[in-house]
């Protein structure tokens, strides 16, 4: 339990930054729109503010209220999504923006059970939209509060255990301005990300500097703790693009791996690098000779591709041919329609370098 003192001291020296420092700004700060602070929210998840502002305002330009996100097309949602990664976040937004045009006539729930109960909002996301939204009593805790609170507490236990989960949720509600909740969480979040950033802590500068302890102590890269290290794993994806006249064979991504739902080109994995002689090679792909290629192949250098528990190696062979083979599963597809398409950020990469 804090002491009343320690929390009347961390509030207030938070309100008065807040109001008198804080100088960051972003287009949903300070409004209490459900639908745009949701919206900024689900392409926040793992996205920096940088990337997801340009895509923040094609979504609001696109799609002005939840009924035009529900009423759109998948894969004109999808199209929009296209580089920003974690596509599970788009199938949810698209689904959540349906339920709510359509069972909950285009309202937000204004509670926090019902805004637990839409798909991919979890209980940090609940937090936001029910105290920026609503002025629901909620604390946000995200990875900037966890940081702020685990230096200024000299918190050593990890963050990600569920006793440090439970402990920090409960110091985070101790600490939370009832009175005004969206201004304290706001201030929180703007606190962890431009003072008390990861590496380089700006502590002369921090309104908590007087009372934080890995500030005391001059230990605040101890801070916060965590006990697991995330398993990557190493794929190797090589991909066949078949190009006749601009035309190019196609396939969207089924099944539960990475990608869903999005468009890809002939694609080879294998559990080993492959070297690029082999890659050149027309059996490596299942093909005869003799299947129409003009030998004018371009194999382009390995790109490789981090996703949070993934490491991807991947090359790309495009060989122009002079007719239309077909190879199951794959379709041939124009230039104006492939536009349409949502392909992977890595194929993106592809065709930006060739
Ligand atoms: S004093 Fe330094 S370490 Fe402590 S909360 Fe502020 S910026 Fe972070």
């Amino acid at each position: 339990m804090v002491e009343k003192q320690h929390k009347v001291s961390f509030t207030s020296a938070l309100r008065v930054w807040h109001l008198t420092k804080n100088t960051r700004s972003m287009p949903w700060k300070e409004i209490s729109d459900p639908y745009r602070i949701w919206l900024s929210e689900i392409i926040l998840q793992q996205t920096r503010v940088e990337q997801g502002l340009s895509y923040y305002h094609n979504f609001i330009s696109n799609f002005p209220t939840v009924k035009d996100l529900a009423d759109a097309a998948d894969e004109r949602v999808f199209k929009l999504w296209e580089g920003l990664g974690y596509y599970s976040r788009c199938r949810n937004l698209m689904a959540t923006a349906r339920y709510i045009s359509n069972e909950l006539d285009g309202q937000f729930p204004s509670d926090h059970q019902g805004l637990l109960a839409l798909k991919g909002v979890g209980p940090y996301t609940a937090a936001a939209i029910g105290s920026f939204a609503f002025n629901l009593p909620l604390a946000v805790l995200d990875g900037n509060v966890f940081r702020v609170l685990a230096r200024c507490f000299g918190i050593d236990t990890a963050i990600d255990s569920s006793k440090g989960k439970t402990a920090f949720r409960e110091l985070a509600e101790q600490l939370l301005d009832k009175d005004n909740p969206a201004l304290h969480n706001q201030s929180m979040m703007d606190l962890g990300a431009v003072v008390c950033s990861p590496r380089k802590p700006d502590c002369p500068n921090c309104p908590l500097q007087g009372i934080c302890q890995a500030n005391a102590q001059e230990k605040w890269d101890m801070y916060p703790v965590k006990q697991q290290k995330i398993q990557v794993k190493q794929r190797f994806l090589y991909y066949l693009l078949l190009d006749y006249k601009g035309e190019r064979l196609v396939r969207e991504r089924t099944g539960k791996d990475i990608w869903q739902h999005l468009f890809e080109f002939i694609l080879k994995e294998t559990d080993e690098p492959v070297a690029p002689e082999e890659l050149m090679r027309m059996d490596f792909w299942d093909m005869p000779a003799s299947y129409g290629g003009k030998g004018l192949a371009q194999l382009t250098d390995e790109v490789r591709h981090i996703l949070t528990h993934q490491r991807i190696h991947s090359r790309l062979l495009l060989v122009k041919v002079d007719k239309k083979i077909q190879v199951e599963g794959y379709t041939w597809k124009k230039p104006d329609e492939l536009n349409q398409l949502a392909f992977p950020r890595l194929i993106s990469r592809f065709l930006e370098i060739l």
